[in-house]
């Protein structure tokens, strides 16, 4: 009864890990869930009452598949305050969330026979998505300032890889950020090899720590782009970008962005009418309304302060509770930090006990498509307070103390 297509696509493990996790009594590290606390609330009451005064018929109504003229012009304007990237409103599709974006880009690009580059471990929502494209997903080993580069280029190199997908700031679930000399090479391999970037950035603008470094995308003669060109401004050519409001403001918004030359815009365009017309017209709005009368620097500031103090104080329980043995990155911005347990330890083992004393997180083997990293897990720091932190990591490294004493 069912197409091919669906049968090879794994479930979304975290999704059901989130079911479990839905228990009171547990302290969730395992969701990729912003801070309820954060949620612009009062502010976005205020925009909705606007809109529903002010332009209740148009933001009500069906509207164009691009997405809301305004909305698009404030994202260029958003690339241009933060990187001086020169992006043209005609070049941004609105999707309903980033996620949409990915699953458009596959259905436009990836044939079946296309192999597709992300990184090791890789966003399980784009080996989802992508898996309904081909069956063909390889993943390219991260190391700490980004992807191994020549394990990158020998996997350009194959005839049928075609896209490599990077999430370049605070990568899920690694939490690592690519250095700005690796994001130049990885833009130059990208155009060597004519292998189409997707660039995926949830997570940009959520640095605690150090320097905002600029989008792959950025590094322009590297993709052959047309009308663009030169480091600082969009590439064009083969560069999609991928944005979102989910973590800037709020997920169940469903608003996000593609980024994309003008020759593929042209194809998503056609996808996402396909797809669901448009995303919806009065979120659009209410979004719009929201970023016009509001600061979202402001806002950003708020969420880096709470995130970075959740963040040190989990790498501080990690420092002063967990044994010696175990890995972990400091990640300096984004929501997640990843742990690697001792060769040979079972993350899925240590999930089951710990969910047994109250606290979840993500066991790592489904970010890898090999079905290795069954040492690894991730932690969400963003989405539990400072006391519930120090109360599931003391809980947690009490699960890990027992399992390697028991192993
Ligand atoms: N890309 C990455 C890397 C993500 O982590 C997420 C959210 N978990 C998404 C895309 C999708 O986000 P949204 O659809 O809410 O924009």
């Amino acid at each position: 009864m069912f197409s091919q297509r669906i049968q090879r696509v794994p479930r979304s493990f975290i999704r059901e890990i989130l079911k479990v996790a839905e228990d009171p009594r547990v302290i969730s590290f395992a969701g990729g869930l912003p801070s309820p606390g954060l949620f612009p609330v009062k502010r976005l009451e205020g925009a909705l009452s606007k809109i529903l005064a002010e332009r209740a018929p148009e933001s009500l109504q069906y509207g164009s598949s691009e997405g809301l003229p305004a909305l698009r012009e404030w994202i260029c304007q958003r690339y241009k305050k933060r990187f001086g990237l020169e992006v043209d409103p005609g070049n941004v599709l609105i999707t309903t969330g980033s996620q949409q974006g990915l699953d458009l880009v596959g259905k436009v690009l990836v044939e079946d026979s296309d192999k597709v580059v992300m990184e090791r471990p890789g966003y399980l929502g784009a080996i989802q998505a992508f898996s309904l494209y081909t069956g063909s997903i390889s993943q390219v080993e991260l190391t700490g300032d980004g992807p191994d580069l020549d394990d990158l280029e020998r996997q350009f190199r194959s005839v049928n890889s075609k896209l490599f997908y990077a999430i370049p700031n605070f990568q899920n679930p690694s939490g690592m950020s690519y250095s700005l000399e690796k994001r130049r090479k990885v833009a130059h391999l990208c155009g060597k090899h004519g292998i189409v970037l997707l660039e995926d950035d949830p997570y940009g603008e959520l640095r605690f720590e150090g320097e905002h470094l600029p989008p792959i995308g950025s590094f322009g003669d590297s993709f052959g782009g047309d009308s663009h060109g030169g480091e600082g401004r969009w590439a064009g050519g083969h560069s999609i970008m991928l944005g979102t409001l989910s973590k800037v403001a709020a997920p169940g918004l469903r608003v996000g962005w593609v980024v994309a030359p003008d020759e593929i815009m042209e194809r998503l365009l056609i996808a996402k009418q396909a797809a669901d017309l448009h995303t919806s017209t009065f979120t659009q709005h209410l979004a719009w309304q929201y970023l016009a009368d509001n600061d979202l620097d402001e806002h950003i500031e708020e969420i880096r302060e709470r995130y970075r103090d959740q963040a040190s104080c989990m790498v501080r329980m990690l420092e002063e509770q967990f044994p010696d043995e175990i890995g972990f990155t400091k990640p300096q911005g984004g929501m997640f930090l990843w742990v690697t347990l001792p060769e040979g330890c079972s993350s899925t083992d240590l999930f089951n006990r710990a969910i047994e004393k109250g606290v979840a997180f993500v066991p790592g083997e489904p970010f890898y498509a090999d079905g290795s990293g069954k040492n690894t897990m991730r932690l969400n720091f963003s989405n539990a307070d400072e006391q519930a932190i120090e109360e599931g990591m003391k809980r947690l490294a009490g699960c890990l103390k027992d399992y390697l004493a028991e192993r």
